[in-house]
């Protein structure tokens, strides 16, 4: 009898130190165990089109639907639909190679590497890396403390979870000069998306911290709207729980027992829940049960239509892939096409001329008619609405996707910049030249 006690005993202590082991032995990632991500070659639009219903059919999660003749789709299959994935391509005789075979592991060395690269940085900046909530929340409120002649904080509501949501209006009189254009930034309506804040703020450490002699016209002359973090909640779970997390944290039981949130890109009033959309609330590209059903997308819309008539630019920017994208999804196009596209073109330009040689040249042009059909998304709100020129800013993976290594990130901070610096005076001259008449 002791001695079975005993035994009992000890296989409970068996069994929890295995639990602990386990446990200590769990990576971050593990969700992704046995995934992979696929690079797909589309050469003809048959191609795009079964990559897009396989999306549906098979629940994939498309980390780039690529473009005919010009980049490759990248697509992450389970251990469960792999098989057939790879069948239906070969199938239907589409070019394919593994571009991760191991997708936890890749993040895994992601986040080491992003350890590493602080742990080597003192008196990192914000925009160096990629910063937290409560970091990129204490750098706005530190700016707009230090300079309070040019910068004002907006305490815009809160996400869905109850983080405050800010942004900052950066002008040198007090919006209050009507001749001047606004231009409007904001990142990462894409939690997933890592890379995109660090860019918008960088551009308001290059408005405001370290305004140089050559952009003093940007400053004086131009209004600045700067929303570095419109998804906080999403972006959070990507840090905490799931890595590839792209939509809100919203949840309607109702409309969904099991999932929470919505593609927020695809949750504007403006074609709404027609194309490029799913009817799956678990789906990646779910636009919600209502437009605007999001907190976060009604703070976009109120920025947007509180300044319309003096909004001259709006970029809405997304990583990753090098595009420079306009409206509208559905492949209709604005009456002002030339100057929209020659103005992408000219950020385009811009940026390539000092790009790494890993990246790719930009590509610039409607958002449907070399990529995919969308509807609903912010770029299309804002052409919508009237802001004479609205985008969609893909910025530069390198090869390297969602996993964009820290010491990257200054270069693209900075390339972008100058894209940035590029439209701002462009369309100021549209501004100018519109107003004259
Ligand atoms: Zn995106």
């Amino acid at each position: 009898m002791r001695f079975a006690m005993k035994m009992a005993v000890f296989r409970e202590f068996f069994i929890l130190s295995a639990i602990i082991v386990s446990f200590a032995n769990a990576g971050k990632h593990d969700i992704y165990s046995g995934f992979t991500v696929h690079g797909v070659k589309l050469t003809s639009p048959s191609h795009a089109k079964l990559v897009h219903d396989l999306e549906v059919s098979l629940d994939l999660d498309v980390w780039q639907h690529g473009a005919v003749a010009l980049s490759d789709a990248l697509v992450m299959v389970s251990p469960q639909n792999k098989q057939q994935f790879l069948e239906e391509l070969e199938k239907n005789g589409v070019e394919h190679y593994l571009h991760l075979e191991d997708v936890a592991k890749a993040f895994e060395e992601h986040d080491a590497e992003i350890e590493r690269f602080q742990g080597t940085r003192t008196n990192r900046m914000v925009f160096e890396s990629y910063p937290r909530y409560a970091e990129i929340d204490a750098y706005l409120e530190r700016i707009a403390a230090a300079y309070p002649d040019i910068v004002t904080l907006v305490n815009a509501g809160t996400s869905w979870e109850g983080r405050a949501i800010k942004y900052l209006k950066i002008s040198t009189t007090n919006f209050e000069d009507t001749s001047k254009p606004i231009y409007v930034m904001d990142a990462m309506i894409h939690a997933r998306e890592w890379v995109t804040t660090p860019v918008a703020l960088y551009s308001i450490h290059r408005l405001v911290e370290d305004l140089q002699e050559q952009d003093r016209d940007l400053l004086e002359n131009i209004d600045w709207i700067i929303h570095p973090l419109v998804n906080p909640d999403g972006y959070e779970y990507t840090h905490t729980t799931v890595r590839l997390w792209r939509r809100t944290r919203s949840f309607y039981p109702e409309v969904s027992q099991t999932c929470y949130g919505v593609d927020a890109n695809r949750n504007f009033n403006v074609s709404f829940n027609t194309v490029g959309v799913s009817s799956d609330p678990c789906s990646d590209v779910y636009p919600g049960h209502l437009a605007f059903s999001e907190p976060e997308t009604e703070i976009v819309k109120a920025i947007l239509e509180d300044n319309v008539d003096r909004i001259q630019i709006y970029m809405n920017i997304h990583s990753y892939g090098n595009w420079v994208l306009y409206g509208f999804g559905s492949g209709d196009l604005p009456s002002n096409v030339a100057h929209i596209h020659h103005v992408g073109a000219a950020m385009g330009a811009a940026m390539d001329a000092v790009k790494l040689p890993a990246a790719g040249y930009y590509l610039v042009g409607n958002s449907a008619l070399i990529l995919y059909a969308t509807s609903g998304s912010a770029q299309d709100y804002g052409q919508h609405i009237g802001i004479p020129f609205s985008y969609t800013l893909e910025l530069p993976g390198y090869g390297m996707d969602f996993r964009v290594p820290p010491q990257y990130v200054d270069h693209i901070n900075a390339e972008t910049w100058r894209g940035i610096a590029t439209t701002a005076r462009l369309a100021r001259s549209y501004y100018l030249a519109r107003n004259a008449n």
